[in-house]
């Protein structure tokens, strides 16, 4: 049987399914190819349901220390089946929600199966060929781990497995201290585990400014988690316990299990990419700006394509090459200016570049910044959290870098971004007006400093 379509979207996640409901929009027939669910990584092993572990540990923590707010509470217990009833439950209603929207969407049609690209604009999946006048790549990623290090799913495991735990570990060797790392140990260290985390490099979210990664690491030691920096994995045998880490050095940790969280591949294995001509480095498939692989007609988007694995780099990427195939010719977006979140407790979150990018992109002597302490702010006062604003501007220019942590600046980074992408002076934010009291007021706080005229600053 053939099947002619003016897209076939390989893949189904936040990168695909985006895809497919905006050439919808703009009256393309689309074959969406998902061999699992809709929804991908994002919905069913990634942001939403660590974002549901991540609340039910800031509850956790909340009964913990009600006292501190004069509310007489105290923590019983964890209950894992109830904690995984309600992840659950938000992703499955998510998930409902999704399956409605491709269902209404016109002339998409949802194929079910494991699809393969068997020529330039052809897709097989089982005995059913599918043909495009455009095909989009959007397979997404699977997780990492390091040669010689076997993961066996029960002492040894990725964040597939971590979702689904059905034992509170009582302690946690984390390796990698990069976004999934640092979000798992916050999770675990609020269900009262006892977290390390072992990293190579110097600093946890080593691809934050190194400010964050500072204020990240004192406030988890604060927590309890321990982080080993600076100290390479060396190997992992069982215990009748648990797991027994070796780091270079020779340092030994026991724990119950070990995360291995070192980051994700490609996944574009065996799916016939190479054979059809198609140009790939390292399992990634390149493409140009408009997301276009070396192959007329095919395009790859998200987590195959270099750059950040973020889902709303994800859905952006797939607006953009609906419009693109739709002869709309979008604008090229620039990918500093996506924002990125760690949801840890305290929370991270940034847009545009770190203070030592921007050093090395325009001079060190073109960049000032500003550190604006959250201690300064009325709310975060009242939410008894630490951390900071920090800016990274180029001399008389343009605000380049916003930098935060503490608890939820990830609801500040939706200015953050305005400001870096309307490439904003600072006098143009320090004179918004913000609600008093919110965090948002941090941010124009350091925008006022920047202009000589700061008002509620500790320093
Ligand atoms: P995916 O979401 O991986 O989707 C690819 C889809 O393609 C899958 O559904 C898969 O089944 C399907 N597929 C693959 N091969 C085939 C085939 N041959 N035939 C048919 N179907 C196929 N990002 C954020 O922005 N915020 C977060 O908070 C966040 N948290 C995360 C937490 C964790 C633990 C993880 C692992 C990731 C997290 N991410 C987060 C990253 C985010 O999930 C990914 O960036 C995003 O899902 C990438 O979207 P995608 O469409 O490229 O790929």
């Amino acid at each position: 049987m053939s099947d002619e379509f003016d897209v076939v979207v390989l893949g189904g996640g936040p990168g695909g399914y985006a895809a497919a409901l905006r050439a919808s929009q703009l009256n393309l027939s689309v074959a969406l190819v998902e061999k699992d669910k809709v929804g991908g990584t994002c919905l069913h092993r990634g942001c939403i349901p660590t974002k549901a572990l991540l609340h039910a540990g800031e509850v956790a923590d909340t009964a913990r220390e009600a006292a501190q707010f004069g509310i007489k509470a105290e923590l019983q217990g964890v209950d894992l089946a109830k904690v995984h009833a309600y992840k659950d439950g938000v992703v499955n209603r998510s998930y409902k929600g999704l399956q409605g929207l491709i269902k209404a969407a016109k002339n998409v049609t949802l194929v079910e199966g494991e699809g393969r690209l068997t020529g330039r604009n052809t897709v097989s999946v089982g005995g059913r060929t599918l043909s495009g006048r455009n095909v989009v790549l959007a397979t997404g990623s699977y997780s990492r781990t390091l040669p010689g290090l076997e993961i066996d799913g029960e002492r040894v495991i990725t964040s597939e497995h971590a979702l689904t735990l059905d034992r509170l570990p009582s302690s946690v060797v984390i390796l990698g201290g990069g976004i999934i790392g640092c979000e798992f140990a916050s999770v675990w260290r609020s269900f009262g585990a006892e977290v390390t985390i072992v990293e190579a490099l110097d600093r946890l979210l080593a691809t934050e400014d190194e400010d964050s990664s500072k204020q990240v690491q004192r406030a988890f030691r604060r927590r309890g988690i321990k982080a080993l920096l600076g100290k390479p994995f060396e190997r992992v045998e069982h215990t009748d316990t648990g797991v027994r880490v070796t780091v270079t050095g020779g340092e030994t940790l026991e724990a119950d299990l070990l995360l291995v969280a070192v980051g994700r591949g490609p996944n574009t294995a065996g799916l016939g990419f190479e054979e059809q001509g198609i140009k790939m480095e390292r399992g990634f498939v390149l493409t140009d700006e408009r997301l276009r692989t070396n192959v007329p007609g095919v395009y790859a988007i998200g987590d195959i394509v270099p750059g950040p694995q973020l889902a709303h780099r994800g859905f952006q990427h797939g607006i953009f090459v609906a419009e693109e195939i739709a002869g709309q010719q979008p604008p090229v977006a620039d990918e500093r200016g996506i924002p990125r979140v760690t949801y840890c407790d305290p929370e991270v979150a940034s847009v545009g570049l770190t203070e030592a990018a921007a050093r090395e992109q325009y001079g060190a002597d073109q960049i000032t910044t500003y550190m604006y302490n959250l201690g300064g702010n009325s709310k975060s006062t009242i939410l008894k959290t630490q951390g900071f604003v920090k800016l990274v501007r180029v001399a008389d220019g343009p605000v380049v870098g916003v930098h935060m942590v503490g608890a939820r600046v990830s609801e500040l980074v939706g200015e953050a971004q305005l400001i870096y992408n309307w490439e904003a002076f600072p006098v143009d934010v320090a004179q918004l007006i913000h609600a008093h009291p919110t965090q948002g007021e941090a941010l124009g706080e350091a925008h006022l400093a920047l202009t000589g005229k700061p008002l509620h600053t500790h320093d």
